[in-house]
């Protein structure tokens, strides 16, 4: 036998995917340039945390934490089902929603299907396709959204399933009602459809469709929605999928049987309860939008409308080097060359004073077209 070590060879695929770029938490940055006051506005967090009922919550389920999770959330699930008018098997609790779109992969995709997404959309669905064997067809966006019209021209009777994510992040623009009705017309019947909707409860545009009716009509489509945005729980990682029972059915049993903990699953309770904490964070967002527009405006920077918690906002030179410029000042927001959009920053919309401190960081470091 030789000693010499011998790699590995992974399946085809996995070396040209790289590993998911977060934000550098608070914590990681403090040490590495020694600075104490720091301001996160990198990952879409609600900057006012999670609700009191959910912490209060948080506190209560800790004395039980040598227990196993409830492994089917049961009380939870109840607890969504009436609070989105569903019923309990048309819906999947899961570690993030992101583990959503893992399981769609793991249980659906596989060699030889094709998986459509559009370029500068969120990156997890190419993660997915690749780690599967499947093969990713991606699709241009115009004007930073979603084209669903060259989404449709894209499927071939290898298409399998459809990603879209409805804000988009890191765009934060939407596709309407009428586009998404179009499209489902022309969507074969057995092509799977997954509106990834982690942003739905900071959207106020008229237009935006509500999807629910295509899961009643049984179509093959999956809703993902998450406790990690709006919600403040994204460090205990709780989100869900809504779809057909059957589609639930097959996923159900590939998941992890303890996929989301208990903690979580109290939190994401209490935090249902709180609505008067959503509102605060609607509300918030909304003021914090209006106010970035108007000093973007100012400074002459354009910035694509959002319908999300975060800006993406294109700065007139590397978004690389800004973010690192202001990372030394203590504010930390991500830089975009990834999605392709190599001159532009996303900026998660703050607290107000968070949101003054990005723009006294920003203001110097600025160059105008
Ligand atoms: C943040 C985000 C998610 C949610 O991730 P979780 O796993 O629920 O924390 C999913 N999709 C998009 C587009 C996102 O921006």
């Amino acid at each position: 036998m030789s000693t010499k070590k011998k790699k590995l060879t992974p399946k085809p695929g996995i070396e040209t995917i790289k590993a998911y770029q977060g934000g550098k938490p608070i914590e990681e940055v403090k040490r590495e340039l020694g600075i104490s006051d720091i301001i996160k506005l990198a990952s879409n967090e609600n900057p006012i945390g999670p609700s009191p009922l959910a912490m209060q919550a948080i506190q209560e389920s800790a004395k039980q934490a040598h227990f196993y999770p409830d492994g089917n959330a049961y009380y939870l699930k109840a607890d969504l089902a009436k609070h989105l008018d569903v019923t309990e098997d048309q819906l999947i609790l899961t570690n993030g929603s992101n583990e959503v779109l893992q399981l769609v992969g793991e249980t659906y995709l596989g060699p030889g299907d094709e998986v459509i997404y559009a370029e500068g959309a969120f990156v997890v669905y190419k993660l997915v396709a690749t780690v599967c064997g499947a093969t990713p067809v991606v699709v241009p966006m115009q004007k930073d959204t979603h084209h669903l019209p060259s989404m449709a021209t894209a499927i071939t009777d290898k298409t399998k399933a459809i990603f879209i994510a409805n804000p988009n992040n890191p765009t934060g623009t939407m596709v309407t009602a009428a586009e998404t009705a179009q499209f489902m017309a022309q969507v074969p019947e057995n092509v799977l459809v997954i509106f990834d909707e982690a942003y739905y409860e900071y959207v106020s545009h008229p237009d935006y469709p509500q999807t629910l009716p295509y899961v009643m009509e049984e179509r093959n489509f999956i809703i993902t929605r998450t406790f990690s945005k709006i919600y403040g729980l994204a460090g205990l990682r709780i989100g869900y999928g809504i779809a057909p029972p059957s589609i639930i059915a097959t996923m159900n049993p590939v998941r992890q049987p303890f996929n989301c903990n208990a903690v979580a699953q109290a939190a994401a309770r209490a935090s249902l309860k709180d609505t008067d904490h959503v509102k605060k964070s609607q509300e918030l967002n909304a003021a914090g939008k209006v106010f970035l527009y108007t000093a973007f405006d100012k400074l002459g920077l354009r910035y694509i409308k959002t319908e999300g918690n975060f800006i993406m906002v294109f700065v007139n030179q590397p978004g690389a080097d800004l973010a690192d410029a202001m990372m030394k000042k203590g504010v930390i927001v991500r830089a975009m060359a990834g999605y392709g959009y190599p001159d532009a920053i996303r900026v998660t919309i703050g607290k107000q004073e968070e949101n003054e401190r990005f723009l006294e960081a920003l203001t110097p470091l600025v160059r105008s077209s």
